[in-house]
C-alpha cells in the first residue's frame, strides 16, 4: 500500500498557504481517495497553525515543521524540512507544488531518500499504480510515467488542479522536529519588481497577447508605437492580465525596429516561447501562425482582435475574432475599465 505525503508551504506572510499548495492538496486528496491509500500533509511555515485550520476538514494527518527558520526559501533549511516530514510520514509517494521554493530542494531530497523525482506532472492517474502525466518536446508529446522506484517525488504544474477550498476548521499538526545544518545563507528580504512593472503573471486569469502589428504602419501610414505601449500597458493595469508576445515582436529589438521596451523574450509565447496556462486569452494585432498558438494550448477561451479577416485565429484557431483596428478598441475597453473601478 502507498502511503502519500502532501508537502505544502506558506506564502509570503509566513501562514497562509501558496495557491500551488492547495491545488497539490486536491491532487493528494484525488490520489488518496482513488488507491484508497492513507494521505498526510506537510506544513513548511513559519506558523502553521492557520495552514493546519485551513485543512482541518481534509481528514489526512498534519505534520509541520515550523519556526523562524522555515519562514523564507533557503535551501539547507527547506531540504532539511522535507527530509524531515517525508521520513516522519515513511512516505512512499510525495506530491509537491512546482514552486521555485519546492523545485529548488526536490531533487535534493529525493536523493537523500534514496528516492527518485519527476518533475512538470499535470495529472495523476491510475486505479492500482500510480500514473504521472507530463508533456515533452515543447508541450506536444504527452507521456505517461509509471515508477517501481520509492519513495517516488511528483512536482505538479501550476495551474492543472483545483486549490483546494473548504472552510475553515480546528486542527493541529503533529511539530516534527529539524535537526537544522549550518545554515550559511541568510535572507536578507525580497527584491520584486513593482505590481507594474512585473507584467508575467502566471495566477492571471486572463493572458493578453500583442503581437507585431503594434509596431507595424498602422492605416494613416504611420507607426504609433508609444500610443501602442501606453495603450497595452493601460489593459495590463486596468485588468490584471498577464502579457504574452509573439516571437515577431519581441525578435524586433534585435532587428532594430520599433520596440515596446517593457517585452522581452520572457513574454514571448509559442512553440520557442512558453505555454502558461489561464482560463481566457486574448490576442491583439497578432496573426495567429502555428508557431505562436502551439504555446496556447492550456488556454481556455480564445479570442483574437485582427484587422486580418484570413488571419490564423479565423482559420478555427480562436473561440472569437473580432476584425477590428486594436488601437481604438482596447483604448475603449481600458476606458470602460477604468470607469468600472472608480
Ligand atoms: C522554428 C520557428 C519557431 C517559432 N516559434 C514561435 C514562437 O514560439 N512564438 C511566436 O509567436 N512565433 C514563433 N514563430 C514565428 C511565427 O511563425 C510568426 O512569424 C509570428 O508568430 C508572427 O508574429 P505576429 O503575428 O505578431 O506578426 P505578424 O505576422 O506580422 O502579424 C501581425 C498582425 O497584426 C495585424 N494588425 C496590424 N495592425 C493591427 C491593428 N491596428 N489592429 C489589429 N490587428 C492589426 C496584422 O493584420 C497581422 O495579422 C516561430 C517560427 C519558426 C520558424
Amino acid at each position: 500500500m502507498e502511503n502519500i505525503l502532501v508537502l505544502t508551504h506558506a506564502d509570503e506572510t509566513g501562514s497562509a498557504l501558496t495557491r500551488a499548495s492547495l491545488e497539490t492538496v486536491t491532487a493528494g486528496l484525488e490520489l488518496a481517495a482513488r488507491l484508497s491509500a492513507p494521505l498526510t500533509i506537510g506544513i513548511v511555515a513559519a506558523d502553521a497553525a492557520a495552514a493546519a485550520n485551513a485543512l482541518a476538514s481534509t481528514g489526512a494527518r498534519l505534520l509541520a515543521v515550523s519556526g523562524k527558520a522555515f519562514a523564507q526559501p533557503r535551501y539547507a533549511s527547506d531540504a532539511a524540512a522535507c527530509e524531515a516530514l517525508c521520513r516522519a510520514a515513511k512516505a512512499t509517494i510525495v506530491l509537491a507544488p512546482g514552486t521555485s521554493r519546492f523545485t529548488r530542494v526536490a531533487a535534493g531530497v529525493a536523493y537523500r531518500l534514496g528516492g527518485f523525482v519527476d518533475t512538470h506532472i499535470t495529472a495523476l492517474g491510475g486505479t492500482d499504480t500510480v500514473e504521472a502525466t507530463r508533456w515533452f518536446y515543447r508541450q506536444r508529446v504527452e507521456a505517461v510515467v509509471s515508477r517501481d522506484a520509492r519513495p517516488w517525488f511528483l512536482l505538479l504544474d501550476a495551474g492543472t488542479h483545483a486549490a483546494y477550498a473548504a472552510a475553515s476548521g480546528t486542527a493541529s499538526a503533529e511539530q516534527v522536529t529539524v535537526e537544522l545544518p549550518t545554515l550559511r545563507t541568510t535572507v536578507s528580504g525580497f527584491r520584486a519588481p513593482a505590481q507594474d512593472a512585473q507584467t508575467i503573471r502566471p495566477d492571471a486569469k486572463l493572458l493578453f497577447v500583442a503581437g507585431a502589428g503594434w509596431t507595424k504602419k498602422q492605416p494613416d501610414g504611420q507607426v504609433h508605437t508609444e500610443d501602442a505601449g501606453k495603450l497595452i500597458l493601460g489593459f495590463l493595469h486596468a485588468s490584471g492580465a498577464s502579457l504574452g508576445s509573439s516571437k515577431s515582436l519581441v525578435d524586433q529589438g534585435g532587428d532594430g525596429q520599433p520596440v515596446l521596451p517593457f517585452l522581452t523574450h520572457m513574454n514571448q509565447i509559442g512553440q520557442t516561447g512558453a505555454t502558461p496556462r489561464h482560463p481566457k486569452g486574448l490576442a491583439t494585432c497578432c496573426h495567429g501562425e502555428e508557431p505562436h498558438v502551439v504555446g496556447w494550448r492550456f488556454i481556455g477561451e480564445r479570442r483574437a482582435i485582427s484587422l486580418d479577416p484570413n488571419c490564423g485565429w479565423t482559420r478555427g484557431k480562436a473561440d472569437v475574432v473580432y476584425i477590428a483596428d486594436a488601437f481604438p478598441v482596447i483604448a475603449k475597453v481600458n476606458e470602460l475599465l477604468e470607469a468600472k473601478k472608480v
